[in-house]
């Protein structure tokens, strides 16, 4: 290990020293991987929360899975404060270290004492050890972990700032390496059945973190096809790894999950994009379900006759007319564009800032076939550039970029809290979606008035 970097590098600073220091210290293989997997570029530099968050993320979510974290105190004080934010409700184990420590290797044995102290077989079905920045950086090897502790899987992951641009691409640094090591037991003999009984025939796996109520709703869609739901990702409880990997098609309805579905396709599993919004997306998702689960054509037919009318009324009945722009980093952000357009919104700009990848090749296509301009990993400067070009009736956004709105007095959301809490999928999505636009937009004044209520008014 190199000891060349202090404990409170962070991710405001030194990218090119870490990097340099990660490849010194053994991590270029590591470095080159996430290099391919998330592309970067221009926005190369976490811009909103520490991408590792969506990792710690992934594993406080799984029953019987411990989550451990090893970097500076200040970043895991942070993911720790997010983490139980946003409900974790589950212990954040972290191991903690010095210059001393980094230095001379004692903080790989500390690593390995507190996974080996944690790996109960009794209470876990796996631990995760996660490396942030400055460990990353200094080479801590993971990968010469025991791979499993009395039956309790270990997988430690790498998720450095300066390699994993986004937290929604950290999310599947874990549930792609999760998916892997589940698939490699799946090969080598029997496995444990998911909890919830499976249907027999053709299964989707839903790739990405939905709103709860869509699932069963694609699953009532796909229905006259014959095809049902097989568990998600990223999994909830470990078992459901396998019940995944057991489906006929993954379903990439966030489509930046590339680890993930690099594990699918390694297990002869076919991979649909895009995602049911709208009219268009949902007749076109359910052809290529329909393809991909070998569904006959009456079947799909069947399956759209009883889909399409209902989005249609939603639509009809929840028409608007605004003027916006969509940025996130959600990763669901063209799919919301798609959805708000057809509804009657004017998007002239979308902005997502994660990496364009075939999964999402046919929104982008649709998008731009009607004058919106995609911009891939769009940087904060990128969105607050559009938002004055276009000066939207209704932004959706990040806290920044809706914050920037306020300022200058237009109506905006924040992406997340707002947008990714409701339903997005058929007909659901077709009445929830433009309810948002027309609450926001009817109390549009109230963004003046506050304005010139605060005009020439000093800085506090
Ligand atoms: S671990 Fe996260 S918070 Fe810490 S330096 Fe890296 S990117 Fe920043």
């Amino acid at each position: 290990m190199d000891g060349a970097i202090p404990p409170a590098s962070s991710c405001h600073g030194g990218r090119e020293t870490m990097i340099a220091a990660a490849k010194a210290a053994g991590k270029s293989d590591v470095l080159a991987r996430l290099a391919t997997d998330y592309p970067q570029g221009p926005h190369d530099q976490p811009q909103s929360m520490c991408p590792a968050f969506g990792s710690l993320r992934v594993g406080l979510r799984m029953r019987r899975v411990a989550t451990i974290l090893s970097g500076s105190a200040c970043c895991v004080y942070g993911l720790t404060f997010t983490s139980h934010f946003y409900g974790a409700r589950r212990s954040v184990g972290y191991v903690p270290f010095d210059s001393e420590t980094l230095v001379t290797g004692q903080l790989f044995e500390d690593i390995r004492k507190a996974v080996r102290e944690t790996a109960r077989p009794d209470d876990y079905d796996a631990v995760v050890i996660i490396n942030l920045c400055v460990p990353t950086a200094s080479g801590v090897p993971l990968d010469l972990l025991p791979k499993q502790i009395d039956g309790v899987r270990i997988i430690g992951i790498d998720v450095p700032g300066f390699g994993v641009p986004t937290h929604a691409e950290a999310k599947d640094v874990l549930a792609g390496a999760m998916l892997k090591y589940a698939r490699l037991e799946a090969e080598r003999g029997a496995v444990a059945r998911p909890r919830a009984p499976m249907a027999e025939g053709p299964k989707i796996s839903l790739i990405g973190e939905l709103f709860p109520g869509d699932p069963p709703g694609l699953s009532a869609m796909l229905a006259p096809m014959g095809v049902s739901l097989a568990p998600g990702l990223p999994a909830r409880e470990w078992r459901d790894l396998y019940g995944a990997l057991d489906c006929t098609a993954a379903a990439a309805v966030h489509p930046f999950y590339t680890a993930t579905i690099r594990e699918f396709a390694a297990a002869g599993r076919n991979i649909v994009g895009s995602a049911p919004v709208g009219l268009d997306g949902t007749a076109q998702w359910l052809e290529m379900v329909g393809h991909a689960t070998n569904a006959t054509a009456a079947a799909t037919d069947a399956a759209k006759a009883k889909a399409l009318p209902a989005i249609k009324t939603a639509l009809d009945d929840n028409q608007i007319s605004a003027r916006m722009i969509v940025s996130g980093y959600e990763g669901s952000e063209l799919l919301v564009a798609r959805l708000l357009i057809e509804a009657g919104a004017d998007i002239p700009y979308v902005g997502t800032a994660l990496p364009r990848t075939d999964w999402s090749a046919a929104d982008c296509d649709w998008l731009e076939a009607r004058g919106t301009h995609v911009q891939f990993r769009a940087a904060l400067e990128q969105d607050i550039a559009a938002l004055h070009d276009v000066k939207p009736d209704l932004a959706f956004g990040t806290t920044p970029l809706v914050q920037a709105a306020k300022e200058a007095g237009m109506p905006a959301v924040y992406f997340t809290n707002m947008v990714s809490a409701r339903p997005l999928f058929g007909a659901a999505g077709a009445a929830a979606l433009p309810a948002i636009v027309k609450a926001q937009t009817a109390g549009a004044s109230r963004f003046s008035r506050m304005l010139e209520f605060f005009e020439g008014g000093a800085a506090c």
